[in-house]
């Protein structure tokens, strides 16, 4: 099969393309989740749509999976290997095509880093607003197929609203345009959204036309330390619910804070508070009233200090904390679960509330911390994994925050996509009838299945 496949692939595409030694096949199997994966046949780093076409010609007339891969930080096992797959690289599609400032637009291949292109706006005077923690080595191409969240979508949304049309390979070779890439346009179904989160198993993006918007204002931001989760959240709903609207709205709970003072302890965390509350404004006028008005709201929740950062300097010192959550959690006992959970904002409080219960009924250890301002946390299970009965009440808690989520009207995939790991999950919030239509979708686009096979749907 090997020989066969690399065989074709070889006829149609230029020289050094195809990667074939198994210890380089082996180094791409995973992706950030660092699940197991199962052994790919090959994998091609195509340089243009037409070779990413010429791929799935092949790939289609012998019926191979094809697993689409930007940087491999997705977190749900998408961009893993799939047994007997190739593995299709689309990091060197990497240049920036143009940066249009009458249109406001960016013209992008899929492999081009994100952060990369939010300097290339940046220096035009533009900013491109999707931001994900992972902007530094993340894809255009995956954060599309993923429809990435991050810091920022309070106010400027997700990856889909930045995305006007994208040039995709479609299963069978050929090469289209979603829709034209005006403002507006309203002909045909919305395709360009259906691609967008599809996670690699609709069609290859090969090519992304972007929304620019005129640079923000520096990033100035409020912190507020808190007695409590409940507190900290009230504050965060009055903020949410006020005509004044954050860039950022980040929360950390007592568990989190816990871990941060023991693995950054330069970083000044007042020994009694219990929650930390960051709000952020980028407004270009008023910023001031903005950092006012959430000091005020801090104040009025009974925050024990509120903190003020009044360039991006000082702005930074306060992210310190939530930079080193991850560490923080992992230095409590070494192993845990991850979450990506959104309820209606609205109902985080009774969330929390509820996950204490959890907790105490479960003996395990939960963090909540994240995206306050979008309903979105990310839930951290942590455990002594060296302890089985401490290892099934961690797995037992994550599994019920889960559906805790979905009771409260929620989601158990917030940004970081579904992919095989939350496969399962989603029954609780999607029905048999739409997962079928879903399927159904898939097949016309992709009739043979050979696109990310067994992943999203
Ligand atoms: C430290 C860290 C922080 C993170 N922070 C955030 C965050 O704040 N917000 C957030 O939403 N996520 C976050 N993530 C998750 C991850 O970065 C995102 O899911 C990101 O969108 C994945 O981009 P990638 O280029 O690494 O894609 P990959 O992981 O390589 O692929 C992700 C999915 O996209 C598909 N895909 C990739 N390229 C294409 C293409 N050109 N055409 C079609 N399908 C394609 C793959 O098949 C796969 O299903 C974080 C991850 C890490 C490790």
């Amino acid at each position: 099969m090997t020989a066969n496949l690399a065989a074709r692939l070889t006829e149609t595409l230029p020289a050094g393309r195809i990667i074939e030694d198994p210890a380089l096949v082996a180094a791409q199997a995973t992706d950030s989740s660092r699940h197991p994966a199962p052994r790919a046949e090959l994998v091609v780093r195509p340089r243009s749509a037409e070779e990413v076409a010429a791929v799935l010609r092949v790939a289609n007339e012998t019926g191979t999976p094809v697993v689409p891969q930007g940087a491999r930080t997705g977190l749900v096992g998408g961009s893993a290997a799939i047994e007997g797959a190739i593995l299709l690289d689309l990091t060197s599609m990497d240049a920036i095509l143009a940066i249009d400032v009458a249109e406001g637009t960016a013209v992008v291949q899929p492999g081009v880093i994100v952060a990369d292109l939010q300097r290339a706006a940046a220096a035009r005077g533009l900013f491109y607003a999707p931001d994900p923690a992972s902007a530094e080595w993340a894809t255009i191409g995956g954060t599309i197929a993923t429809n990435a969240g991050g810091m920022r979508c309070i106010r400027y949304g997700v990856t889909r609203d930045a995305v006007l049309s994208l040039q995709v390979v479609l299963a069978d070779g050929s090469i289209e345009r979603t829709r034209p890439a005006t403002v507006k346009g309203v002909a045909g179904l919305d395709l360009t959204s259906l691609v967008v989160g599809s996670e690699g198993t609709l069609a290859v993006v090969t090519e992304a036309t972007l929304r620019l918007l005129p640079a923000p204002g520096p990033a100035r931001g409020v912190l507020g330390l808190f007695p409590s989760t409940a507190a900290a959240l009230a504050a965060a709903a009055a903020i949410t619910s006020g005509s004044r609207l954050p860039s950022t709205l980040e929360f950390l709970d007592d568990t989190a804070l816990r871990g941060i003072r023991i693995a950054r302890p330069e970083i000044p965390l007042d020994p009694d508070a219990r929650s930390w509350l960051l709000a952020v404004t980028d407004s270009l006028e008023g910023a001031d009233h903005d950092l006012d008005h959430f000091s005020a709201v801090f104040a009025e929740h009974g925050a024990l200090s509120v903190t003020r950062a009044d360039d991006e300097e000082r702005l930074d010192d306060l992210l310190a904390a939530r930079r080193a959550l991850n560490p923080g959690l992992q230095v409590l006992w070494g192993d845990a679960t991850h979450g990506d959970l959104a309820v209606p904002r609205s109902r985080l409080a009774e969330f929390a509330s509820e996950a204490e219960r959890i907790a105490r009924e479960t003996g395990a250890e939960i963090s909540l911390a994240g995206h306050v301002g979008d309903g979105n946390l990310h839930p951290t299970v942590v455990y002594d994994g060296s302890d089985p009965v401490a290892t099934e009440a961690a797995h037992r808690a994550a599994a019920e925050l889960l559906r805790l989520a979905q009771s409260l009207g929620g989601t158990v995939a917030g940004e970081h996509g579904v992919g095989t790991l939350k496969l399962d999950d989603v029954d609780g919030e999607l029905s048999a009838r739409l997962r079928g239509l879903q399927r159904e979708i898939k097949r016309v686009f992709d009739p043979r299945g050979i696109l990310n096979p067994g992943r999203k749907l």
